[in-house]
């Protein structure tokens, strides 16, 4: 387990949508999701490890795209699911 994330480089979306109608794939099926997270490589929505269908951890692991951030509005921490670490990704002001 490293203290840093190495996979900062693969971080293409860093800002949450002006609008989020929750997370894609349990939309699909009519399923119900606990918290949402956004991947910052593909700006896919996915529901948390709490909800029932685990998307986003589906999608990291289907998609290899390792980091995730909170979709939840005022947080703003982020994941990686490599280097199982989380940490914060500079805003720019
Ligand atoms: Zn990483
Ligand atoms: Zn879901
Ligand atoms: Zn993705």
């Amino acid at each position: 387990m490293n203290e840093t994330c190495t996979h900062l480089d693969q971080i293409e979306v860093s800002d949450l949508p002006h609008e989020i109608t929750g997370c894609e794939d349990c939309l699909a099926i009519g399923a119900r999701w606990v918290h949402l997270r956004m991947c910052m490589t593909c700006g896919k929505i996915g529901c948390c490890d709490s909800s029932p269908n685990k998307h986003a951890t589906q999608h990291a692991n289907t998609s290899g795209h390792p980091i995730v951030r909170s979709a939840e509005r005022g947080e703003d921490w982020s994941w990686c699911y490599v280097d199982e670490v989380m940490f914060t990704v500079a805003q720019p002001t």
